[in-house]
């Protein structure tokens, strides 16, 4: 209750305050105003705040309803967020981004196998002979019976098309007999270093499902669709604008490419004025210097201290995964005791593709699953800081999976940055502990750990492996429980963060990731302007009400590009 004679000497106190405050800012009006807000800003210095001012691009002032009505002007844009939380935008440290394809067979969650043998019966009915029928992000981990899926699910419904169906994690795909014919596949072809080629234990015969490098190995012969220039070109549109307005209704105001992203396309973009997220591509990590020189120009292009359109790091991988069994680990698999993985490279490679593009100055991020995969990045970014001498390189692990107790000291130790998705957790482990076994899964998705040596840590979702949606890596984090919420405290719940963290390591936690903690991932005077209001309060509301979270506005660069 208020009542301004009741304690007037507190009154005149707080109102000659709020005179001072006034008197101090004399500048131009903001552009845009965000009042009565519950704004968690993840800045240790001012942790908790009623309200933002933004001019231009950035933040500047963030305080008290009441301090902020200074920056008030008759054209400033006032959003009154009714006491809704306020956090920085969602940086998706980790997605395989791209515009989306109308025509792409999504087969996530299934658990039915002939649900795939349907899908592709409609999609055969609507195609000619020989086009190609893509799609994918199928986990055999989910199907009921827990197998692989075998070409026999496609080649009654797909005899004349070629077909190929991505697992989830992207590194294994099952195809057709018309693709294996295509590529000139028998019982009798052995596999490619790196890759796995599944052949039936009893026949002998090609499952149709290809691990790793082994895809390397599939040709499609398939029939080119008939498209004009203008067609094809308006469908490329079409499917990038519902990509864009998919990212800017989850909240997420950047993302880092894993490897690829066209500088080019999202300049043309820009151009338009249909960018309304900022975009980190990268390169392949390589040793060769002509590749490292076009690299080198890209980066100059797209400098660092760009804050829409930047080259980001050199992605290289170290291994598979763990749902394919191909992660490299330093002991067997428990469930399959004659592999320890697939290294997609030897460590003289890795190590020669990391000295020379950390000799130029490049940051690195390695995909790296297993404790082995961990340890040899390690080794090799230590070698770098022996030769090359010591930087601020910020080398990366992505995925940082599992590690070895040995190991995870290490990556505060030589300022390895974990880049990790906490949706890998709650997916995972359903068959974690059947592949590694309890012992090892101590070292798997060991956030805690890693955060109480010091380690920096940047989230990020994998998309397409996950869903784009930073809310269920929320939840992941501070639950690591299912998606149907099991009871009990979540697996291994010691690893558990709180929400508050959890925001961080997704905001400037990744920002760090991308050299760009100064000045982004923080509400805070002086940084980027990327806000996001969410419905409720993730900080105390109960986790079955964290992943139905909505986005209700999202800001990027003080624009309002997206209101619920
Ligand atoms: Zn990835």
């Amino acid at each position: 209750m208020r009542n301004r004679f009741s304690a007037p000497g507190l009154a005149t106190l707080a109102l000659l305050l709020a005179t001072a405050c006034e008197a101090q800012y004399a500048g131009p009006p903001a552009d845009l105003v965000v009042t009565n807000a519950n704004v968690v800003t993840i800045d240790p210095a001012n942790p908790r705040a009623g309200a933002v001012a933004v001019i231009g691009e950035n933040i500047v002032a963030v305080g008290t309803d009441q301090a902020i009505q200074a920056y008030i002007g008759e054209a400033t844009e006032v959003i009154d967020a009714g006491g809704r939380l306020l956090i920085p935008g969602f940086n998706d440290a980790h997605a395989h981004y791209g515009g989306l394809d109308p025509d792409y067979i999504d087969l996530r969650y299934i658990t039915d196998k002939n649900v795939i043998t349907e899908r592709v019966r409609e999609r055969v009915a609507q195609v000619r002979p020989g086009e190609m029928i893509r799609g994918g992000r199928w986990e055999h981990e989910m199907f009921t019976d827990r197998e692989w899926p075998t070409k026999e699910l496609l080649d009654g419904v797909a005899p004349n098309n070629p077909v190929s169906l991505t697992r989830a994690d992207g590194h294994s795909t099952l195809v057709n007999s018309y693709v294996l014919r295509a590529s000139g596949i028998t019982r009798d072809t052995p596999d490619p270093p790196g890759g796995k080629i599944q052949k039936d234990p009893v026949t002998g015969e090609p499952t149709g499902i290809f691990k790793e490098a082994a895809r390397s190995l599939l040709s499609y012969d398939a029939v080119q669709v008939e498209r004009t220039p203008e067609e094809e070109e308006a469908r490329r549109r079409q499917g990038w604008d519902a990509m864009l307005e998919l990212t800017r209704s989850l909240g997420i105001t950047s993302i880092q490419h894993p490897g690829g992203g066209s500088a080019e396309t999202y300049q043309r973009m820009m151009d338009e004025g249909r960018l309304t997220v900022r975009v980190d591509v990268a390169g392949t990590l390589t040793d060769d210097p002509e590749r490292l020189g076009r690299y080198d120009e890209l980066r100059m292009q797209y400098p660092p201290d760009g804050n829409w359109i930047r080259f980001g790091y050199l992605k290289g991988f170290m291994d598979g995964t763990l749902g394919s069994g191909t992660a490299m680990f330093l002991e067997p698999y428990e469930d399959e005791p004659g592999t320890r993985g697939l290294p997609q490279m030897s460590y003289e490679e890795l190590e020669s593709r990391v000295l020379a593009s950390d000799a130029m100055g490049f940051q690195i991020g390695i995909h790296a699953i297993g404790d082995e995969a961990n340890r040899w990045i390690l080794n090799a970014y230590q070698e770098a800081r022996e030769v090359n001498g010591v930087r601020d390189s910020r080398h990366r692990s992505e995925h940082a999976q599992v590690l070895a107790d040995a190991d995870i000291p290490r990556f505060a130790e030589l300022g390895v940055v974990a880049s990790m998705q906490p949706t890998h957790c709650i997916t995972d482990k359903r068959f974690a502990e059947k592949r590694i076994g309890l012992e090892r899964s101590r070292g798997a998705y060991a956030w805690r750990r890693l955060l109480d040596t010091g380690a920096r840590i940047a989230f990020g979702t994998d998309y397409a492996v996950e869903p784009l949606n930073p809310m269920e890596g929320l939840y992941a984090a501070v639950t690591r429980k299912d998606r149907m919420g099991e009871p009990g405290d979540g697996w291994f719940p010691d690893q558990k963060l709180s929400m508050e963290e959890a925001i961080e390591l997704y905001t400037v936690g990744a920002a760090y990731a991308q050299f760009m903690e100064d000045r982004k991932g923080r509400i805070k005077e002086g940084y980027l302007a990327d806000m996001v209001i969410v419905d409720r309060d993730l900080l105390t509301v109960p986790e079955d009400q964290i992943m139905p979270a909505q986005v209700d506005a999202t800001i990027v660069g003080g624009k309002v590009v997206y209101r619920r």
